[in-house]
C-alpha cells in the first residue's frame, strides 16, 4: 500500500531544543497563569506580527469568543458562511445574531460589494474572514465600517505572518484573532491570540481568559478559562525561530503544484493578491467545469492513500445545530465554491515528488 500523505502535517522543533525551553520549568515550578513562558511568547509575537497590543489564549477559538465578549456587541454581526464552524459558533455562542453575506469569487472572502446592503439598525459589527491566507479588502471595510460605526474583529486564523503592503495584518480593523492550532502555519500545540488597536483592552482580555476575576476579591465578568500555558508557549517560542523557513519552504511546495495545475482547463487556483506577502497556508483548487468533479478527484486521491480536504464544506449557515435559522441560497457564490473546492496536501516538508504524484493522479 502507497504511504499516507494526510492534508497537513505539524511542524515542530528539534527534540532537544524544545525540551531545553522548558528545562527550568522544573524550577519555577509555575505551568500556567501568565508564567514566563507567556511573556515571552507573547513579546516575540508582537514583534514578528508587527501590532502594539496582543493577548494570548488557550485556543483560536477562545481568543475570537472573549474579543467579540470584550466590545460589547450586541444584536447582529455581519460575517460569512464560507470558514471554519468556529467564526460563526463565535458569535452564536455570545447570543448575537449571525447574518451572512456572501464572498466574491475570486479570493473567497466577504463581498464587500454586497456588504453594505446587509446592514441594518441592528448591526454591531463585522467579522470577516481572511480564508486561505487571502487578504479581505480592508480598505472598503474600514470605510463602511467607519460610515456607520461597526466593530470590526477579523478572523485571521489563516494569516499568520501575511502582510499587505509591507503592513502585517494584525493591524486592520479594530481586533483580529490568530490561531496557533497545530495544523496552522505557526503553533504553539493549541493556542491562539487576539491583537487589536485600543490599549486599554488588555486587562480586559486578561480577565475574560481568567474567569473574568479582576481583582483578589472582584469578579466583574462572566469570564472563562482560555489561559495558555507554559509547555504551549515553550513550543510557540521554539516554533517562532522556524518558522520564516517553514514559510520558505511551503512556497516551493505551492510553486510546484502552480507548475502543474495553473492553465488546465477546468481547475481554477487563487491568484495571488497584488501587494499581498503569503505564508502559504493553503493550496485550494476549484474544479469547476473539470472532467471529474470535487468529490471524484477527492475519492480517486483517497485511493492512492492521499487525503485533500473539503474545506470549506459544507458551509456553516447550513450545519445541522442551524437548522431552519439561515437560507443558504442566500449566499450563492459561497455554496458554489464549497461544493468544488478542495484543498490539496501542504505542508512544509512534503516532498517534491509528492506533489507531482498528486498532481499526476488529479490530471491522470
Ligand atoms: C483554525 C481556525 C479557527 C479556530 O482556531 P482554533 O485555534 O483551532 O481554536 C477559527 N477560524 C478559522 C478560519 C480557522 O481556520
Amino acid at each position: 500500500m502507497n504511504k499516507i500523505i494526510q492534508v497537513t502535517r505539524s511542524s515542530m522543533p528539534d527534540f532537544e531544543e524544545y525540551i531545553e525551553e522548558i528545562k527550568d520549568l522544573w524550577d519555577s515550578h509555575w505551568l500556567t497563569n501568565m508564567g514566563v513562558k507567556h511573556k515571552q511568547l507573547e513579546v516575540g509575537l508582537a514583534q514578528y506580527l508587527v501590532t502594539p497590543n496582543i493577548t494570548l489564549f488557550t485556543n483560536g477559538h477562545l481568543a475570537l469568543e472573549c474579543s467579540i465578549a470584550a466590545f460589547n456587541l450586541s444584536g447582529e454581526v455581519i460575517t460569512t458562511p464560507f470558514t471554519f464552524a468556529s467564526t460563526t459558533h463565535a458569535i452564536v455562542r455570545n447570543g448575537l445574531k449571525p447574518v451572512f453575506c456572501d464572498v466574491n469569487p475570486e479570493d473567497y472572502t466577504i463581498d464587500t460589494d454586497k456588504l453594505e446592503s446587509m446592514i441594518t439598525d441592528k448591526t454591531s459589527a463585522i467579522i470577516p474572514v481572511h480564508v486561505y491566507g487571502n487578504i479581505c479588502n480592508v480598505q472598503e471595510i474600514e470605510q463602511i465600517s467607519k460610515k456607520y460605526n461597526l466593530k470590526v474583529i477579523y478572523d485571521a486564523a489563516h494569516a499568520f505572518g501575511v502582510t499587505v503592503d509591507g503592513i502585517g495584518v494584525a493591524n486592520f480593523g479594530d481586533a483580529s484573532m490568530f490561531s496557533f492550532h497545530a495544523t496552522k502555519v505557526f503553533h504553539t500545540i493549541e493556542g491562539g491570540a487576539v491583537t487589536y488597536k485600543d490599549a486599554s483592552l488588555s486587562k480586559k482580555l486578561d480577565d475574560l481568559k481568567n474567569f473574568g476575576i479582576t481583582g483578589s476579591e472582584s469578579v466583574e465578568y462572566v469570564g472563562g478559562n482560555a489561559k495558555m500555558n507554559e509547555f504551549q508557549a515553550a513550543m510557540g517560542i521554539c516554533n517562532l525561530r522556524h518558522v520564516e523557513g517553514e514559510i520558505a519552504k511551503r512556497k516551493i511546495v505551492v510553486e510546484s503544484y502552480i507548475e502543474r495545475l495553473n492553465g488546465v482547463s477546468g481547475i481554477r487556483l487563487c491568484k495571488p493578491q497584488t501587494g499581498v506577502k503569503s505564508n502559504y497556508a493553503y493550496f485550494p483548487v476549484v474544479f469547476d467545469g473539470y472532467k471529474m468533479n470535487r468529490d471524484e478527484v477527492f475519492e480517486k486521491l483517497k485511493a492512492e492513500n492521499i487525503f485533500a480536504r473539503k474545506y470549506f464544506y459544507p458551509l456553516t449557515n447550513s450545519f445541522e445545530c442551524y437548522k431552519g435559522r439561515f437560507d443558504v441560497e442566500k449566499t450563492p457564490v459561497a455554496k458554489y465554491v464549497a461544493d468544488r473546492v478542495l484543498t490539496l496536501p501542504l505542508y512544509a516538508d512534503l516532498a517534491i515528488d509528492d506533489v507531482n504524484k498528486i498532481c499526476d493522479i488529479i490530471l491522470s
